[in-house]
């Protein structure tokens, strides 16, 4: 039983299109949606030693060998230029999946999809997205075991209008149809700022604090007025 998180990315596969899973851990995605008949080739990638094994034992254990290579390295140098569709990359922080998207970015000409779920700093990705003429075709947030997570679907292009500030960091698909996860994650991300400002606000008054002070004023600007 796949998780409602990685089922939720999974079902942006377009059909017959062959994927890379980037840091697959257990390679759970990819044996699903070969398994499903959505993606007609995987490779899951792995860099550490522990999860590589994982992925290649589930793989065997759903006799999946044929389709699905498992692959030890560092991000997308598992992959080669034009080899997939569709690449996934899930589970992880906003800036290591910038950090993965950017150092690989000589693998993506052939790519058309990418479906990113980052656990926290979605809006790094976002920004990537944006900087690297990839444009955002549908987003998700969804909660469970109370966590709330985000799935970025982006394909290749670049939106009618760049994001603003509030898109960039609460999502322009998210901020269309606020849903329950949206305003819990908002307001637990509210509650837990203002905290760091009263904290701020009770120490002495130094430059470098300053700066994070005024960068917390502002995105808690945008949430309340998202939220209100
Ligand atoms: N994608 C799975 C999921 O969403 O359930 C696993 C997420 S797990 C928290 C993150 C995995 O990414 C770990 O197994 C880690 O070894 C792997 N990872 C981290 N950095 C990586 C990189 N640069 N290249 C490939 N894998 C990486």
């Amino acid at each position: 039983q796949l998780s409602k998180r990685l089922h939720c990315a999974a079902s942006y596969i377009i059909p017959g299109m062959s994927i890379a899973d980037i840091g697959s851990d257990h390679a759970y995605l990819p044996s699903y949606a070969v398994k499903q008949g959505k993606a007609t080739f995987a490779v899951a990638g792995e860099i550490a030693d522990g999860p590589f094994q994982s992925a290649k034992e589930q793989v065997e254990k759903v006799g999946l060998e044929h389709l699905i290579d498992v692959r030890k390295g560092d991000g997308l140098e598992v992959i080669e230029p034009g080899e997939v569709d569709c690449i996934i990359i899930a589970g992880m922080g906003g800036p290591l999946i910038t950090h993965i998207l950017q150092e690989g970015k000589s693998k993506l000409p052939g790519v058309s999809r990418l479906v990113l779920q980052p656990n926290i700093g979605a809006e790094h990705v976002r920004r990537w997205l944006l900087e690297n003429d990839w444009k955002l075709v549908e987003e998700q947030i969804l909660e469970e075991d109370r966590k709330i997570y985000e799935v970025l679907i982006a394909e290749r292009g670049t939106p009618v209008e760049p994001y603003n500030q509030s898109e960039l960091l609460m999502g322009p698909f998210l901020l269309k149809r606020k849903n329950e996860a949206f305003y819990n994650k908002w307001s637990s991300e509210l509650k837990a700022w203002h905290n760091i400002l009263d904290n701020l606000e009770r120490a002495q008054t130094r430059p470098e604090t300053e700066g994070k002070r005024q960068e917390l004023l502002q995105k808690i600007s945008l949430v309340e007025e998202a939220l209100n």
